[in-house]
């Protein structure tokens, strides 16, 4: 969840500093706009909540929050221009991208809301580069979205996590159960009379929902033998969780407990490692790793 001092705290002890990395400026701003938005939010049926759970449909494509065009455009403005306070150099990633004003009709935000990944849709239909958006363009408008996201789907979590029964097993959900997004991290917890258990973080809406934990997080393949982690030596707290079935590495965090973790802070932070395994598989290196 979004919560200004815990960010500035986790900031803080992982030594960034929002006022020089964008990073860490989008997400220490995203946390300070979220108290001065007012979107008005769903209330979903039991049916619709186990539809979600069991992968039927999302959450926001039954009934997601509503939000005011004005407001957005201030959000997006305010996120943009944290990210460039932080570095001067981020306004280059801005050219050619389209107004905030002009992109962000109701129409689209509606459509937003429903489905946050049709904005790659939206870019292309405008013939923007879609590659060069990704620089800051998208992070920039994800994290507007998040900021009127983040109470629903933390409300939404609470309610899949109270529905799921504990003993009767079903396929967990590799998209997001309540934005349909793709799974940005994966943690592993241990708890007191479960064991460990594993969930999977949406960082576009802020949701979180259990996950088997031998099971690749974005193709689905439980064939252990498709399955390892991988980390850097000195680090075995963030680990890549790869699959050979798809070629997928899904950043995982291990040893969580939820006072210190924020998805986006730590899935963040596995950049390095992503970098080094990305090298080491186009050196055809064998990674160290353990099954
Ligand atoms: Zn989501
Ligand atoms: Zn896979």
């Amino acid at each position: 969840m979004l919560n200004l001092k815990r960010i500035e705290r986790l900031l803080a002890e992982n030594n960034i500093n929002p006022k020089t990395v964008p990073y860490g400026a989008l997400l220490h701003a995203a946390a300070a706009l979220k108290s001065t938005v007012h979107p008005s939010e769903p209330e979903w049926s039991r049916e619709e909540l186990l539809d979600a759970l069991h992968s039927k449909k999302p959450l926001f494509a039954m009934q997601s929050v509503k939000i005011d065009p004005q407001e957005f455009v201030r959000v997006f403005e305010a996120l943009r221009t944290a990210a460039v306070d932080a570095m001067p150099s981020m306004a280059e990633k801005l050219e050619g991208m389209p107004g905030a004003q002009d992109f962000f009709t109701q129409e689209r935000l509606d459509a937003l809301c429903a489905n946050p990944e049709a904005i790659w849709e939206m870019l292309e239909k405008d013939g923007v580069d879609v590659e060069a958006a990704t620089e800051l363009f998208v992070p920039v408008a994800i994290f507007a979205l998040r900021v009127f996201f983040d109470d629903a789907a933390s409300r939404a979590s609470d309610a899949l996590d109270r529905l799921e029964p504990d003993t009767v097993h079903f396929e967990r959900s590799l998209k997001c159960p309540v934005c349909g997004a793709t799974a940005a991290v994966g943690a592993v917890q241990s708890t007191q009379n479960r064991g460990n258990i594993k969930r999977l973080y949406c960082t576009c809406c802020g949701a979180h929902w259990r996950f088997e934990r031998i099971r690749c997080a974005l193709c689905g393949d439980e064939a252990v033998s498709d399955l390892q982690y991988v980390h850097l030596q000195g680090d075995d707290k963030h680990r890549l969780h790869v699959c050979a079935n798809c070629g997928g590495a899904m950043p995982t965090i291990f040893g969580v407990d939820e006072d210190n973790f924020d998805p986006n802070l730590e899935h963040w932070r596995c950049g390095e490692l992503m970098a080094a395994y990305a090298d080491m598989q186009s050196e055809q290196q064998k990674p160290a790793g353990n099954a």
